[in-house]
C-alpha cells in the first residue's frame, strides 16, 4: 500500500453533470448556479444571507471591510489557525490582538481573550472585535465568545473554513457571530475548486459584502456604476455547479466523513505516545482533517519520515501564525509569547484523510504508527 494521498475532493458523476450543464449555456457568471449555491450554504448554516465569494480568504476580507474595521482598529484572534484567518485583517491594516489557545481543541481560549481585554490599557478602545476560527472543525467556545462580545461591545467573527457540518450545542457552526464563512478549497468538507461563502442573518452586511464582492457596484447593479471601492470576488457559474453538486451530497459527505474518523478513533486507541483529537461533550464534529498529537514533540519528526518511508505523507498543522517572519518583523512577536500554542504547534501532525479512505488504508496508517512504538528514542 503507498501513495496514500493527505488529502483528496469527493467528485462524482453528479458534480460533472452539472459542470457541463452550466457549459452549454452563456451564463458563465452571476446565473442561477450562484443563487441556487448561496441559498444551499445559508442553510447548512442556518443563516438569513450568504454570499458567494472566490475565496475563504476574500470572504474574510469582505468581512472584515462591512464590518468598517480599519487603521488604528485592533482585534483578538488566534495564532494557532491557517493564515489567512490573521491576514484578513493585515489587509485592512487591522492590528492581530493574538491570545493563546485550549491545550485540548487547540481553539481560542475564553479566559484569554478576557485577560487580553482587561489588561490593554490604553490600548483597549483600539480593540474592535474579535476573530475566532473552529480549529480543524472543532467548535470554539461560542457560548462564551458571545457572552464576551456582548458584555465589551465588540464584533464577532467566526472563521468556519473547516467547520461546515460540525455544531456547538445544538448549533450549526456558520451560525455564530456577526458574520462568519465557509471555504471550499479541494481538501475542505465541500469544494468547489477555489471558493468561499460568507454568511451573516444582518441584510446591511449582506448588501455591502455583495457590492464589495462585485467591483463596489450598489444595489441596482447597473454594470459600470460604483459607489465604492470593491474587488472582483465573484465566483463563476463553473465553480458554483460544483458546489451546488457537492452540497446536494452533503449528508453523505459528511457520514462518510465521520465514518474515516471513527476507524481513525478506533486504530489509535491504544498508542501511548500519541493523543487523538478531543472533543468537548457538548459538540458534534466534522473533521477538515485529522489531526494527532504527539506527546513527546521529538517524536514529531522521527515518525514523519518514519511514515513518508511507508508512503503516509503527513502534515505539520499548525504552525504558529506569530512566528512567520512577516509577522515577527511587523509586530514583534517572539518564541515564548504564546506557550500553549507554540507547545501545540510543535505536536501536532495532519495524517492523510479524506471521504474514500477505506478501512484497509486508516488500519494501515494505525498499523504503521503502532509499529514504530518499539522504535521510538
Ligand atoms: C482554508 C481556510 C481559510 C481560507 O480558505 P481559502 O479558500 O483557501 O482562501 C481560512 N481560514 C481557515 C482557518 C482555513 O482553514
Amino acid at each position: 500500500m503507498t501513495n496514500l494521498p493527505l488529502a483528496a475532493p469527493d467528485i462524482t458523476d453528479r458534480e460533472r453533470e452539472l459542470v457541463l450543464q452550466v457549459l452549454s449555456t452563456p451564463m458563465l457568471s452571476g446565473g442561477p448556479m450562484l443563487q441556487r449555491f448561496e441559498g444551499m450554504a445559508a442553510k447548512a448554516a442556518g443563516r438569513r444571507h450568504a454570499i458567494a465569494v472566490s475565496s475563504g480568504t476574500a470572504g474574510l476580507h469582505v468581512i472584515v471591510r462591512a464590518l468598517g474595521l480599519g487603521v488604528g482598529n485592533a482585534v483578538i484572534t488566534t495564532p494557532y489557525s491557517f493564515i489567512a484567518s490573521s491576514n484578513c485583517l493585515l489587509y485592512e491594516g487591522v492590528e492581530p490582538v493574538f491570545v493563546d489557545v485550549e491545550a485540548d481543541t487547540f481553539n481560542i481560549d475564553p479566559d484569554q481573550v478576557q485577560k487580553a481585554l482587561r489588561s490593554a490599557g490604553p490600548n483597549r478602545g483600539r480593540i474592535k472585535g474579535i476573530l475566532a476560527v473552529d480549529i480543524f472543525g472543532h467548535p470554539a467556545r461560542w457560548d462564551r465568545l458571545e457572552a464576551i462580545a456582548h458584555e465589551h461591545g465588540l464584533k464577532l467573527i467566526e472563521d468556519s473554513a473547516e467547520s461546515l457540518g460540525s455544531s456547538f450545542q445544538g448549533r450549526p457552526c456558520g451560525s455564530f457571530g456577526d458574520a462568519a464563512i465557509f471555504a471550499f478549497y479541494p481538501n475542505k468538507q465541500v469544494t468547489t475548486g477555489e471558493g468561499g461563502v460568507v454568511l451573516t442573518d444582518s441584510e446591511g452586511l449582506a448588501e455591502l459584502c455583495r457590492s464589495l464582492r462585485n467591483q463596489g457596484r450598489g444595489p441596482s447593479n447597473e454594470w459600470l456604476e460604483h459607489v465604492r471601492l470593491g474587488y472582483n470576488y465573484r465566483l463563476s457559474e463553473l465553480h458554483a455547479a460544483l458546489g451546488v453538486a457537492q452540497m446536494e451530497r452533503l449528508a453523505e459527505l459528511l457520514a462518510k466523513r465521520a465514518r474515516v474518523a471513527a476507524w481513525y478513533d478506533d486504530g489509535l486507541g491504544d498508542i501511548s505516545y500519541l493523543t487523538p483529537p478531543a472533543r468537548q461533550s457538548d459538540v458534534e464534529v466534522r473533521w477538515f482533517v485529522y489531526v494527532v498529537r504527539f506527546k513527546n514533540p521529538l517524536h514529531r519528526p522521527v515518525a514523519m519520515e518514519w511514515l513518508q518511508e511507508k508512503g503516509i505523507p503527513t502534515r505539520p498543522y499548525f504552525p504558529a501564525l506569530h512566528l512567520m517572519p512577516f509577522y515577527r518583523e511587523q509586530f514583534g512577536f517572539k518564541p515564548g509569547d504564546f506557550p500553549v500554542t507554540e507547545a501545540v504547534a510543535s505536536s501536532t501532525l495532519a495524517l492523510p484523510y479524506h471521504n474514500n479512505m477505506t478501512h484497509e488504508q486508516v488500519q494501515y496508517v494505525c498499523d504503521q504508527l503502532r509499529a514504530l512504538t518499539e522504535a521510538l528514542p
